[in-house]
């Protein structure tokens, strides 16, 4: 955690150390007096190791135009986002001989940053790239880029001129320096009678560099010392810092000239502050701050970390970053200014801010009473009001001035004071008439000699006139009051009072006389709140702060408001209660001071179902402390319109105009890194496949509040809205889809207006199944391979249908001819000797042609049966049907007629030439002889005949069949015609 501290400085500090008029010959800028305040009340805060710096000594600061911070360090390279450091120490990867840095220059044209360190080290960093350039083995102290855009660089041997080849020309004393121990480089524009120029500091004084002669010219008016600091201010003035002291080169003038006094302490460090003051850094005094009139120092004491500066460099908004050897310090001018004991109050617990007649604020503290100082330029100071013994130790509850010089002061213990021109010229107490000495409120009555006296014991009426106080009425419960004890008295519009005590309201209802009528207010019918601290009367209402938020009630109405934890306020109690004068409202509270601007103060009015917007200020805003405290008033608005409170360490004051600014100018923010699976997004924005996390750091760059700044981010092509961050400085999306994008993010203060979205386009690349042409070909596919499936299978059925239907005609072929066929003998069987006798009988008919037809039957075929078995008959029939085979003609028919029996016919045949086959066949089986049946003789009886006019097939075979049983009856083994 960061710590903060207020700059804080005694009085004394700002004793000047010179007469007036050697402040007016100062070679300054016109001071701007409005924003001149003095170091001390600027807000400091400072950096060191603990909180994350690599080291404490911060050789040189500057900004890049983005407007990153850079330091150069003993411990490296740093940036700063106004929330942390980076640092770049590894000199794998700044490329620098050794990771101190002892400069940083930031070249503008290019936006480029130059480091250089020991050992001869010059860095060059561009776009997250290093690029060195070795110039000898020494410390080289500085670089700048002139107007002529050449880098230079100064050593402790001597100056180079580099060029972007990484070519280097060394100057030493033999090109006119005055030494080779040079230091500190300056490049001045053309200003007047001088031409821009390229200074160097050296250990003996300075040179500048001369182009026409390639050399150095010394400067012969500055001493011969050891240079520490240039700086030009706006007036086109050239200052230098020697150990001798300052120099100053005015725009016309032809020689330097020295400051119109010797500085006491030696200057390290020069920078022009924004108001045209000089700010000095010193080696052993901390910071000072020389202007045409003031002089005033910033040192350990006041809350420097170290005495020695080593840098300053000042922000365009005014902020002052100083480098020592004790950490980073800020002064900026917080948003609130921060008044204590060391700015000359007298106490630190302040319970009564008020202004006297002339506007100036006085402070009643729990020791005493201070009041501010007349100041010329603006400062804000204070001085105890001590003049009287009475009031050294006093502790104040109240305070108010009258039409005149005359302040009246209520204490804690021992009355009410009247004050004139400083000096205690009347007393109100117990002994002189009250029935209390605890002054809770004093309030002079405008255009009267009368004011109001709240006391723990009632209300008082007190004529005030110069040097006595008397008491006019006292007002008590008996007066009809809700409770004796008054801790605050609000005058509205018409006249009438509203008194509050500790737990109760009343109302002094005016009478004509000039005297007030109490009566009580019953608070537990509108509200829960019933301690009211303090009124204020606006807008023709009357408003509270309460110990549960505000109450308000218009003078027309009974129609109370009121607003607390229920509508989003951040606390209940609220001490004090004001209207700006661009009618915000400010409440200030035990827990911070609340700010609800007008329009979201009306909003809530008209309708109380919406939630309040407020903006709260703490001590990260310049409040010493956030802890405000109760008394009579505990809050004022002073004559330039700024609001002051009472805290338990000091008064704090703020300007609402300097908010309402602030306000609408938050700073928009950049993208620091884009950080996906794989690390940092590549430059062509694509966001891989398949990644799984996306961070994206980004920071709005103020330095002012930076804690302060809220931020909301919109990933368009996810976020429907915009998401609020509060002060988170990532925002990281898990498993995006993939598509396109655009980040946007934006800052704000609480309360102000958004800053311009920077934003970010970016592209998801989807996996190759995660995009529609993949789709598209992979339906396309599959519709294929369906299709293919189907086509292939459907073929596949078609194959086999035809293999079964050539399987079914193979077998349909092959019944087809087993059933003309005889399994046996393979002879046509009966049915194919009919077809073919049927075939045969129509061709003879038709032709005219013979047709002869023999039956042929074995003889005594049981016998051979018996002999050899059943399949032994068999094998002889087989034997048998072959032998008729061979010896009859192709054309000529033979078959199985049936058991032992074959047929045969002779187409185109006559009877006689029948015989001669049948003749041979006869014979033929006669001889035949089986292997296995050697002793089987086999005869044949043969039917034959010849197909006579308009026989059918069926006489024909019955002329054959008594033919054959002819053969038979014949003895066997012979031939029978019919
Ligand atoms: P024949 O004709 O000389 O009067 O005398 P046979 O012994 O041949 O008498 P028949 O014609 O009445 O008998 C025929 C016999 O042939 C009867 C039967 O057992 C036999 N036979 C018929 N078909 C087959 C056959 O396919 N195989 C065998 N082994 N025997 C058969
Ligand atoms: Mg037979
Ligand atoms: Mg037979």
């Amino acid at each position: 955690m960061h710590f903060w501290r207020l700059g804080i400085l005694g009085l004394a500090a700002i004793l000047s150390t010179t007469t007036l008029a050697s402040f007016q010959s100062l070679p300054l800028s016109q001071s701007l007096e409005q924003s001149s305040i003095p170091l001390n009340q600027y807000a400091l805060r400072s950096w060191n190791t603990r909180d994350g710096l690599p080291h404490n000594s911060i050789n040189r600061i500057t900004q890049s135009q983005e407007g990153y911070l850079w330091l150069a360090t003993w411990e490296g390279p740093v940036r700063y986002n106004g929330r942390s450091f980076k640092i770049y120490d590894d000199t794998t990867v700044t490329k620098m001989r050794e990771s101190g840095a002892l400069s940083v220059e930031y070249d503008a044209l290019q936006q480029k940053l130059i480091f250089s360190g020991p050992r001869g080290s010059v860095v060059t960093y561009d776009k997250q790239s290093w690029t060195p350039q070795v110039i000898g083995a020494n410390f080289v102290f500085d670089t700048i880029v002139d107007h002529n855009n050449i880098r230079w660089a100064a050593t402790a041997k001597g100056v180079y001129r580099l060029s972007d080849n990484g070519s280097a020309v060394h100057y030493t004393t033999a090109d006119g320096l005055p030494t080779d121990f040079t230091f500190r480089l300056f490049a001045t524009p053309t200003t007047g009678e001088h031409d821009a120029r390229l200074y160097v500091g050296t250990r003996r004084g300075a040179a500048y560099f001369d182009e026409k002669t390639d050399s150095f010219i010394s400067v012969d008016s500055i001493s011969q010392a050891q240079v520490r600091a240039f700086t030009r201010l706006n007036n086109g003035t050239l200052i230098v810092a020697n150990d001798d002291g300052l120099f100053y080169l005015a725009p016309e003038a032809d020689d330097f000239e020295a400051w119109p006094y010797p500085m006491k302490d030696r200057v390290t460090a020069l920078s022009e502050a924004s108001d045209g003051c000089l700010l000095i850094g010193t080696f052993a005094r901390g910071i000072g701050r020389l202007c045409h009139d003031s002089e005033d120092w910033l040192s350990i004491e006041n809350g420097l970390p170290n005495s020695h500066v080593l840098d300053i460099f000042t922000e365009q908004n005014g902020t002052i970053w100083i480098g020592t050897h004790g950490g980073l310090v800020q002064l900026r001018e917080a948003l609130f200014r921060s008044f204590t004991p060391n700015h000359g109050l007298r106490g630190a617990y302040v319970r009564s801010v008020n202004t006297d007649s002339a506007g100036h604020i006085w402070v009643g503290t729990n020791d005493g009473i201070s009041r501010q100082l007349s100041s010329e330029s603006g400062a804000i100071a204070f001085e105890a009001v001590n003049g009287d013994p009475q009031l050294a130790a006093l502790s104040v509850l109240s305070l108010a001035h009258g039409d005149t010089d005359v302040v009246y002061i209520g204490s804690y213990t021992e009355g009410l004071f009247q004050l004139t021109n400083g000096k205690v010229t009347a007393r109100l107490n117990r002994k002189l008439g009250l029935a209390s000495n605890e002054i809770r409120v004093v309030l002079p009555m405008s255009q009267t000699d009368l004011i109001l006296v709240g006391t723990a014991k009632g209300l008082y009426l007190v004529r005030s006139s110069l040097g006595s106080l008397d008491v006019v009425r006292h007002y008590t419960v008996a007066d009809g009051m809700a409770a004796d004890f008054v801790s605050s008295v609000t005058i509205d519009g018409n006249g009438a009072l509203w008194v509050s005590s500790t737990q109760s309201l009343s109302y002094f209802r005016p009478l004509s006389d000039g005297t007030w009528q109490p009566e009580p207010i019953e608070l537990a019918t509108f509200t829960g709140a019933s301690n009211i601290f303090s009124g204020t009367f606006h807008n023709n209402r009357i408003w509270f702060a309460t110990d549960h938020g505000m109450l308000s009630r218009s003078l027309n109405g009974n129609d109370w408001q009121w607003l607390s934890r229920r509508d989003g306020l951040p606390f209940d109690k609220t001490f004090t209660i004001n209207f700006d004068a661009d009618d915000n409202l400010w409440l200030g509270g035990a827990r911070g001071i609340l700010r609800i601007a007008k329009s979201d103060l009306e909003k809530w009015m008209i309708d109380n179902r919406v939630t309040i917007n407020y903006q709260l200020f703490t001590e990260v805003d310049g409040m010493v402390s956030r802890q405000l405290t109760t008394g009579g008033p505990a809050s004022i608005i002073d004559k330039h319109g700024r609001l002051w409170f009472a805290s338990a360490l000091g008064a704090v004051m703020v300007d609402p105009r300097v908010v309402a600014e602030y306000n609408s100018h938050a700073p928009a923010p950049i993208i620091e890194s884009i950080t996906t699976d794989n690390g940092e997004l590549g430059t062509d924005k694509r966001i891989e496949a398949g990644n799984t996390r996306t961070e994206f750091r980004y920071v709005a760059l103020g330095y002012h509040m930076p804690e302060a700044l809220l931020y909301q981010v919109k990933l368009v092509g996810y976020d429907l809205h915009w998401i609020n961050r509060g002060n988170q400085l990532e925002t990281a999306y898990t498993a995006l889809p993939p598509g396109d994008y655009e980040f946007m993010v934006r800052s704000r203060y609480p309360g102000g207006d958004w800053s311009e979205a920077t934003r970010f386009t970016l592209h998801k690349s989807a996996f190759f199944y995660q995009q529609p042409w993949f789709w598209f070909t992979f339906s396309l596919t599959v519709i294929a391979f369906v299709s293919i499936a189907l086509h292939l299978r459907i073929r596949t059925l078609q194959y086999t249908k035809r293999r079964l239907q050539r399987l079914v005609q193979k077998k349909t072929q092959e019944l087809e001819a087993m059933a003309l066929r005889d399994s046996l003998t393979g002879l046509a069987n009966r049915r194919s000797f009919d077809q073919q006798l049927d075939h045969e009988l129509h061709n003879s008919r038709r032709y005219g042609t013979p047709l002869s037809v023999a039956l042929i039957d074995i003889d005594y075929f049981k016998q051979i049966n018996d002999t050899y078995l059943h399949t032994g008959g068999d094998e002889v029939l087989k034997h048998v049907a072959k032998l008729l085979q061979s010896l009859v003609r192709e054309v000529d028919g033979v078959a199985r007629w049936g058991g032992e029996e074959f047929a045969i016919i002779f187409p185109q045949t006559r009877i006689s030439d029948a015989l001669q086959v049948l003749e041979r066949i006869r014979v033929a089986i006669e001889k035949l002889r089986i292997a296995k049946f050697e002793q089987a003789r086999i005869t044949v009886s043969i039917g034959v005949t010849e197909l006579s006019k308009e026989e059918s097939s069926a006489e024909l075979l019955k002329h054959a069949d008594r033919a054959l049983y002819l053969a038979k009856e014949q003895g066997r083994n012979c031939i029978v015609t019919d």
